[in-house]
């Protein structure tokens, strides 16, 4: 490999375990959302959070939106998410006219600050919305207690969590819902999917609905409720199985990589590199680095110098009350969240995708000394 050979941010790795399955669907006909390869990706991935039911929508976004729409809250409910995050979770919570409500993140996790949760209640708010920021679980335990006293319901965003844990427990399974994503970068991908896990048997039965134009059992084409079409399909399923079948190695990959980073960079005050606390496992989806004050460059002249010397690498989320989209709607305007800023302007995550050489992973760690020394 030589010095100028380009190293994408991310590769997915698709087994060809993959080729059976899909083979079935091609030669049998049932590629679109019938077909036994949805029932048994919702039963394997559902039973990898350790939850009861799988519903399988189109995407993360998706799984999102039903969720939410799945609580049935009343117009106006206020449901508190991080500022740090993707629009989907927004998105979600606006199209089921509820109220996001904002909280900054924890500097170390990534993850909402569950002090400032407590006090962004109000007796509006019916929801909490932790997302489980690249790979490290939210403090489920605290937010579970502080939701148990205030009656709130918890919809958990793991799109980039598969199979993190708290004290034991995979996220997705602790919540009322949890959320997954199966896009080409998540941990399990499907190419684009999604899907929804719960313990709640009436939650399913209305995810199932809404995913599906809200069709009646009873009389079909009858309709009492607004649904959208967010199926996932056999084809896409038959990559699911197939990877799901393959988690454990994806995420011992990437705790490798995570690893051999942190053995290579950890030593250096330029970098604060992403934690896991001792009450968690961190799946580590993407290995995402903040640039300490001492540096004098942001994240964005970071990457440019990580590109000229062929480094892939993407930047951090920028805040949802940065967002000009949701300020024309009137949602947090003057509102200031300093550490959700800060990683913005000062992270981003170098390359850290399934087919990652230990060869590529020094490159790249030579290379960032050698910007930073
Ligand atoms: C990827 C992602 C989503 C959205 O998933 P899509 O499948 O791309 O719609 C939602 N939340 C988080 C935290 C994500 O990383």
């Amino acid at each position: 490999m030589s010095d100028t050979d380009f190293i994408p941010v991310f590769e997915p790795l698709i087994g060809d375990n993959v080729l059976p399955l899909v083979s079935e669907c091609v030669t049998s006909g049932w590629v679109s959302s019938e077909g036994r390869f949805i029932t048994e990706f919702e039963k394997k991935f559902a039973a990898v959070c350790g939850a009861e039911h799988g519903v399988a929508v189109s995407n993360g976004t998706t799984a999102l939106q039903v969720a939410v729409s799945a609580l049935r809250l009343p117009a106006g409910s206020e449901i508190i998410l991080p500022s740090y995050t993707i629009i989907s979770c927004a998105i979600a919570i606006i199209e089921a006219g509820c109220k996001p409500v904002l909280v900054d993140c924890e500097p170390d996790t990534w993850c909402l600050d569950i002090d400032q949760v407590e006090a962004k209640i109000t007796p509006l708010t019916r929801a909490v919305m932790p997302v489980h920021m690249f790979g490290h679980p939210a403090d489920m335990r605290r937010l579970e207690a502080l939701a148990r006293k205030h009656g709130l319901h918890i919809i958990e965003d793991a799109a980039e969590s598969h199979g993190a844990e708290v004290e034991g427990r995979r996220v997705g399974g602790i919540g009322d819902m949890g959320c997954f994503s199966f896009y080409a970068n998540k941990i399990v991908t499907t190419g684009e999917g999604g899907m929804v896990v719960t313990n709640n048997a009436e939650f399913a039965e209305r995810l199932r609905s809404l995913r599906n134009l809200a069709f009646r059992r009873d009389r079909r084409f009858l309709h009492t409720e607004i649904g959208h079409n967010y199926r996932l399909t056999n084809l896409q399923a038959a990559l699911g199985v197939a990877q799901v079948d393959r988690i454990e190695q994806h995420i011992e990959k990437k705790r490798w990589i995570a690893a051999k980073y942190r053995k290579r960079l950890g030593d250096m005050p330029q970098l604060i590199l992403h934690v896991e606390k001792p009450w968690a496992r961190n799946v580590y989806w993407m290995c995402g680095m903040v640039l300490a004050d001492n540096v004098p460059f942001n994240a964005a002249e970071f990457a440019s110098r990580l590109r000229a010397v062929g480094i892939d690498t993407r930047p951090f989320f920028l805040g949802m009350h940065q967002q000009p989209v949701l300020h024309d709607m009137g949602l947090f305007k003057d509102e200031r969240y300093p550490v959700t800023e800060r990683l913005a302007e000062r992270g981003l995550y170098v390359p850290s995708g399934m087919k990652l050489t230990e060869a590529q992973i020094d490159r790249v760690s030579d290379a960032i000394r050698k910007i930073l020394g």
